[in-house]
């Protein structure tokens, strides 16, 4: 892992205090990309997902961890 690039524009120069991003810019981007498309889903409502989310240890959620 010599060399990244910025995952959302593609630029060569990667700021370490952001990295994989070449900004807070693109962090931001990207971060809204996650939320967008794990609040776009189809799935439970509001309620369920609170309750899931409650019930979630130290020994839960392993699998839906985001993989950053
Ligand atoms: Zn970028």
């Amino acid at each position: 892992m010599t060399r990244a690039t910025c995952p959302i524009c593609r630029k060569a120069e990667v700021d370490p205090g952001y990295r994989p991003f070449c900004s807070k810019r693109c962090a931001d981007i990207d971060l809204g990309r996650w939320f967008t498309g794990r609040y776009a889903v189809p799935g439970p409502p509001a309620g369920e997902m609170a309750k899931a989310t409650a019930r979630m240890g130290p020994d839960a959620g392993q699998a839906d961890r985001p993989r950053l």
